[in-house]
């Protein structure tokens, strides 16, 4: 039997699925991709409006490793992509009603007013700071005990909020910072360790995007999977029969069924107890995660009096405001607004304030300009807004979040030729997204040659 006889059903049409998918149909596997909205990429949305262009999800991607750089090579994508400027280099973390720039070296540590003298002293102290033994620990205690309560307050609480839209007291160290976790775990100290791993550190890495945004991406490989991607495809249930997996659901409305040799699952967590109708995939249900949503704002240039010289403006939690985060849009990539404007994309909600997340667009400007206004120095009303909400965005990697990898091993080692991957399973990027999606199509070539 050759691969082509081979069929896979891949659930979900994100960067995930189609990760795996082109991994596989380049084995020359029958793959089909079902997709239950209009178009590829599901986190990763891009909204065009005019000129003006806004990333509803992703904004930036952190290539790193080589298998990423040569997937965007193989998709002719490396023409379009852009690399954020220097600029990006430099954060805005908001204290004190002003925002600071982040130092990013010993010179600037030592002179910033974002942490007291106390504080930086504090820090001298972390290589004498003893290892825990405990076997996973919140990030919120971890900072804590290795840096102080400042670092924590001042520079990972906004961090976490940025990245996993989550609260560093309750989310997992080892899962969601894994190389402090190492750090402490190989050399006993973050500051030893960040001046080795920086010694050794080759590899190249980027902050990408792409010209016409970052859905540019999924859409350049769904066009090389061609109808293997079925769209506007909902999956209800998957079944086992006998050698097979029968899946249904509703395809442009109509009923359809399908059959596959196997079935790969990146659909969200949570959504998986009701299609696989089995107790086992119960305990699915209790991943947590955090709702979010993005309002983009436009000004003309002359509106805002701060030069937007960065990356954005990150405001921790210890500050009482309800705006989580301000990206300068325009600043990091071009086209991202007409000539003289200026973009800026915001979040609000996460697991700091989620009853926030879901509230109307309207709402949601206006307590997102009260707070930025005074920020940024900006005058007027915007002249271009766009807002997305996400009710279940970025899965949250708890402590304890070992028993959830524990229980997805148990179901895949009981129901054989099913496969389960997604975000809530080797990282939340993007890049890492792609990796599981590859790490998966090994492992299903692999269950398939063994058979
Ligand atoms: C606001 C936001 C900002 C982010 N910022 C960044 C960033 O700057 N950098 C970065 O690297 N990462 C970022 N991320 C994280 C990253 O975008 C996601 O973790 C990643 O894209 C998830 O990909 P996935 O394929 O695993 O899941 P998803 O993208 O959720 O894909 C799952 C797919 O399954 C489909 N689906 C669901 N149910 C069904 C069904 N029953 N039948 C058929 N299809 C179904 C969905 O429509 C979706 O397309 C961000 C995420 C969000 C939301």
């Amino acid at each position: 039997m050759t691969n082509k006889n081979k069929s896979i059903g891949i659930l979900g049409g994100g960067i995930s699925g189609l990760s795996a998918a082109y991994k596989l149909s380049s084995e020359n596997y029958a793959v089909t991709v079902y997709e239950k909205e209009k178009q590829v990429g599901g986190a990763i949305k891009t909204y065009h409006q005019d000129e003006w262009l806004v990333e509803e999800g992703p904004n930036t991607l952190m290539v790193k490793s080589k298998e990423v750089w040569e997937l965007l090579e193989e998709l002719n994508l490396t023409d379009s992509s852009i690399e954020a400027g220097k600029t990006a280099k430099k954060r805005f973390i908001v204290k004190n009603d002003r925002p600071i720039p982040l130092p990013m070296s010993l010179g600037s540590f030592l002179i910033t007013n974002l942490f007291s003298a106390r504080a930086k002293f504090r820090l001298l102290k972390e290589p004498f700071v003893s290892q825990s033994n405990n076997e996973d620990e919140s990030i919120a205690d971890f900072i804590t005990r290795r840096l102080g309560r400042e670092p924590l307050d001042y520079a990972v609480n906004p961090f976490v909020s940025g990245i996993y839209a989550g609260d560093p007291k309750t989310l997992s160290v080892k899962h969601t910072f894994a190389s402090l976790w190492n750090m402490e775990q190989q050399y006993g100290s973050l500051l030893k360790g960040m001046f080795k791993s920086d010694r050794n550190n080759n590899s190249k890495s980027s902050l990408l995007s792409f010209n016409k945004g970052n859905q540019q991406l999924p859409i350049a490989i769904a066009n090389v999977l061609d109808k293997k991607v079925q769209t506007n495809t909902e999956i209800q249930s998957v079944v086992k029969n006998g050698d097979k997996w029968t899946v249904k659901g509703q395809q442009n409305n109509q009923p359809f069924k399908d059959e596959h040799d196997i079935i790969i699952s990146t659909l969200p967590a949570h959504s998986l107890p009701a299609i696989f109708d089995d107790s086992i995939f119960k305990p699915l249900n209790n991943l947590p995660y955090a709702p979010l949503s993005v309002v983009a704002l436009g000004f003309y240039d002359k509106q805002i009096e701060h030069p937007l010289n960065g990356f954005g403006m990150l405001i921790p939690e210890a500050e009482k405001r309800k705006t989580l985060g301000v990206l300068f849009s325009s600043s990091l990539f071009p086209g991202r607004a007409p000539e003289n404007h200026q973009l800026l994309t915001c979040f609000i909600g996460g697991a700091r304030n989620p009853e926030l997340a879901g509230k109307q667009k309207q709402e949601l400007q206006e307590i997102v300009l009260s707070e930025i206004r005074e920020l940024l120095d900006i005058t007027g009303e915007p002249v271009f807004s766009h807002h997305r909400f996400w009710p279940k965005t970025i899965p949250q990697y708890e402590v304890g979040y070992d028993k959830f990898l524990n229980q997805i091993a148990e179901i895949e080692k009981q129901e054989k030729g099913l496969f389960i991957e997604g975000n809530f399973r080797g990282g939340v990027s993007v890049p890492d997204c792609i990796l599981s999606g590859f790490k998966t199509a090994k492992k299903a070539h692999t269950f398939l040659n063994g058979q």
